[in-house]
Parts: C-alpha cells; sequence; structure tokens
C-alpha cells in the first residue's frame, strides 16, 4: 500500500504516450539487461571470494536480492503483455512498475559500491562495474530523460558523495561527477533522437492511417480500430453498430460534373460524415470509391437509425446538385447493422467483425434495390453465418 502513491507519482510524470513499439522494445531489452546485471553481480562475488574475506557472505546475500528484483522486472514481460498492447493506461503502469524495479536494482548497485569503498576491496573493479550498469539503464530514456537520471542519481550518488568527502580520493570523487556530466549530457542527445523519431513515427503512423483525399481514416486504420473496438464491446458487453454509406449515382455526377468537382463533393460529404459521428470512439473511414464506413462502438440499433437519418438529413443541407435530375439533390443509400459481440463458453467468439460488416452491406444493398436514397437494416446473426459459409 506505502508504494501506491509512488507509484502513482511515478505513473503521473510520465508524460510520454507509450505505443505498443515503445513497450515492446523496452521489453525486449529487458533479458538483455537482466543478463548484464547477473553476470556484473557473479564478477563482484567472485573478486569477494578470490579475496577470501568474509564479504562473500554478504556479496551473496546482495547477489540474491538483485536477482529476485530482476526476476520480478522479466516477469512483467510475461504478466502484463497483451493488456498493455491494447490498454494506454495499463501501458504506462507497466512502465511505471518497470522504473521502480529498475530503481531498486539501481539502489542495490549503489549501495553495495558505498558498501565496497569503506573497505579495502578493489576499487578499480567496482568503478567499472557501476560504468556498465549505468549503461544497462540507458534503453530507459525510451520511457523518459529524468527515469535514467533517476537511475544514474540512484548509482553514483552514494559513492560519489563518499569519494568526494574523502581527502583521499577527493579527485576519484571529482572523476565520477565528471562521469555523470557525460552521463547527462549523452543522455540528453539520446532522449532528443528518440524524441525526433517518435515523432517521426507519428506522422508516418497518421498518414499511413488517414486517406489522402477525404482526411477520415482509411480501410487499414477501420480495420484495426474495428477490431479493438469488437474486443472493447465484446468485453464490456455492449452492442456495437455499423453504418455503410454509398453515394447515389456517383459514376453519373463525375461524368457530368467531372472528376475533380466529384473529388471535391466526396470531401464534402466526408467532412459531413465525421461532424455526424459525434463520439470519440466513432470510427468514420472511406473504405472504397465513394463508400463509407462509420462504426458506432457502444450503439444500439435505435442509437445508429438516429445517426443514420442525421447524417441523410445533413447530407441533403450540403444541396449538392443530382447529376442528371435537376430537381433532385445528390443523396445516399444506407445500410444499418448492429449486434452485440457474444463468447461461447470455450472462449470462441460467435460473432466476428466480418459478419458486421457483410450485414450492413447486405442492408445498404437493400437500399440501393428498394431505390436508393433510403435507410436499411439487416441482423447480425446466425443467417449471417450461414451466408458468410456459403
Ligand atoms: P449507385 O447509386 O448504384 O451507387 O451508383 P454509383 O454510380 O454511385 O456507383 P458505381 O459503383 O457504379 O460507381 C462509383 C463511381 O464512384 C465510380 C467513380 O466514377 C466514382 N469514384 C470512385 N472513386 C472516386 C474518387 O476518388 N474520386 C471521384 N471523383 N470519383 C470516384
Ligand atoms: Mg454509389
Ligand atoms: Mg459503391
Amino acid at each position: 500500500m506505502a508504494s501506491m502513491p509512488i507509484f502513482q507519482s511515478v505513473s503521473s510524470q510520465l508524460s510520454r504516450d507509450f505505443s505498443a513499439e515503445h513497450l515492446a522494445s523496452l521489453k525486449s531489452f529487458n533479458m538483455p539487461s537482466f543478463s548484464v546485471h547477473v553476470v556484473l553481480a557473479m564478477v563482484l562475488q567472485l573478486m569477494a571470494a578470490v579475496q577470501n574475506t568474509p564479504l562473500w557472505r554478504t556479496i551473496l546475500t546482495w547477489c540474491i536480492v538483485l536477482i529476485v528484483v530482476g526476476t520480478l522486472r522479466l516477469l512483467l514481460n510475461r504478466i502484463e503483455v497483451r493488456r498493455s498492447y491494447q490498454d494506454p493506461d495499463a501501458t504506462k503502469h507497466w512502465v511505471t512498475k518497470y522504473i521502480l524495479f529498475s530503481s531498486v536494482m539501481s539502489l542495490l548497485w549503489g549501495g553495495v559500491a558505498l558498501y565496497l569503498s569503506t573497505i579495502n576491496s578493489n576499487q578499480i573493479v567496482i568503478y567499472v562495474l557501476l560504468i556498465a550498469v549505468i549503461m544497462t539503464s540507458i534503453p530507459l530514456l525510451v520511457a523518459s530523460k529524468e527515469a535514467f537520471y533517476t537511475q544514474l542519481f540512484l548509482i553514483l550518488a552514494p559513492i560519489t558523495i563518499r569519494l568526494f568527502f574523502d581527502p583521499n580520493s577527493f579527485f576519484v570523487g571529482l572523476a565520477f561527477l565528471g562521469l555523470v556530466i557525460a552521463a547527462v549530457f549523452a543522455a540528453n542527445y539520446l532522449n532528443h533522437v528518440v524524441l525526433q523519431l517518435q515523432k517521426t513515427q507519428l506522422e508516418l503512423q497518421v498518414q499511413a492511417d488517414t486517406d489522402q483525399l477525404t482526411q477520415l481514416s482509411n480501410r487499414r486504420a477501420f480495420d484495426s480500430g474495428f477490431k479493438r473496438e469488437w474486443q472493447r464491446s465484446l468485453r464490456k458487453s455492449k452492442p456495437i453498430a455499423l453504418l455503410v454509406v454509398d453515394i447515389d449515382e456517383f459514376k453519373l455526377y463525375n461524368d457530368t460534373y467531372g472528376h475533380l468537382a466529384g473529388d471535391d463533393t466526396l470531401k464534402k460529404i466526408a467532412m459531413i460524415i465525421r461532424k455526424t459521428a459525434r463520439r470519440s470512439s466513432d470510427i468514420a473511414a472511406r473504405i472504397g470509391g465513394e463508400e463509407f464506413a462509420v462504426l458506432l462502438p457502444d450503439t444500439d440499433l435505435e442509437g445508429a437509425r438516429c445517426v443514420a437519418q442525421r447524417l441523410q438529413q445533413n447530407i441533403s443541407r450540403l444541396d449538392i446538385n443530382h447529376p442528371i435530375d435537376t430537381d433532385k439533390k445528390l443523396t445516399v443509400s444506407i445500410g444499418i447493422s448492429c449486434c452485440k459481440p457474444t463468447q461461447s463458453q470455450d472462449g470462441e467468439s460467435l460473432l466476428f467483425p466480418a459478419m458486421l460488416v457483410k450485414s450492413a452491406d447486405y442492408a445498404m444493398y437493400h437500399a440501393k434495390a428498394a431505390g436508393k436514397n433510403c435507410i436499411r437494416e439487416e441482423g447480425c446473426g446466425m443467417h449471417s453465418v450461414h451466408d458468410s459459409l456459403k
């Protein structure tokens, strides 16, 4: 319980948003970093054993504590892998725990170095080991610069302060201070590079997920967002609805007014779709030439109907000319489907995202067959299962 405020304060200071990639990189360094800690601890143990001092028992206990903490940090890789990848908060908590375990390990190194520096042991070995331990902390820069500085402080501060105030080792203390300054400088530089890469990666990600013409999500982003929302609906036992929106007579529109005017109209309709799907969890995407999908998580059939009607009204307010009939305006046909994702007892998903898409698509074709400019609904259930198996 006492660790909770520390946990929360570290967590709240992590200002970066951690993506699955950042987490994966920290995780992939976890095992190598642990191995290096074990090897370095063994060196210390061996040194104590060779010197044949009673010290080796103390170092052995210290080694065991270090390995236990390192193993707990390693276990993080196993325990929270799946949850962390889906939930940004869980990712942040994972990183916080990683930092806390790393800090305990750094403190152990700082403590043992201070302890050994007070007795006549091989000082140079300790200094070299500490530098190696600092290197294992470098991956923490992915989490935050402050997290790395904390490790630096915990590892070096105890021995530096002691050496500094010991007249016989004043210059070693000074040299250690130089090491701290160099490490801070290097950390700043690396942090700058990491942030720059992160920014570029984010920009590329946004580009890869965005339809260039309409700036809505593209098919790729829609598919991955759909899977995520489907899982969330399954967990929370909430309904999820889908609208498939297709512009009527758009080929004729292009033929009459030209492709550029067609592009312009696509942009206007896309903007209306984005404004109509108002919730932050709604996903509006362009899934074909003049075809759009609107995913409405935590929305039942009644709610989906409302959104579809509002969308039709908003599009009619755009007052875009019909390609052939001057008395009419450009319209859309909308197919709706809604379902509550369910799981069988063996954990298998009974309904799949593909079935919802298929049902909404069916509904849209029914709307076309019924004369266009209308809304149709289709259930998403077992008959869709049979259809999709055909
Ligand atoms: P329906 O009412 O049955 O949906 O007929 P439609 O003409 O809208 O549908 P069809 O599938 O026959 O034609 C779709 C047209 O959409 C073909 C193409 O001219 C137009 N289109 C597709 N992508 C784009 C695009 O990026 N820009 C423009 N301007 N037009 C596009
Ligand atoms: Mg069309
Ligand atoms: Mg179409």
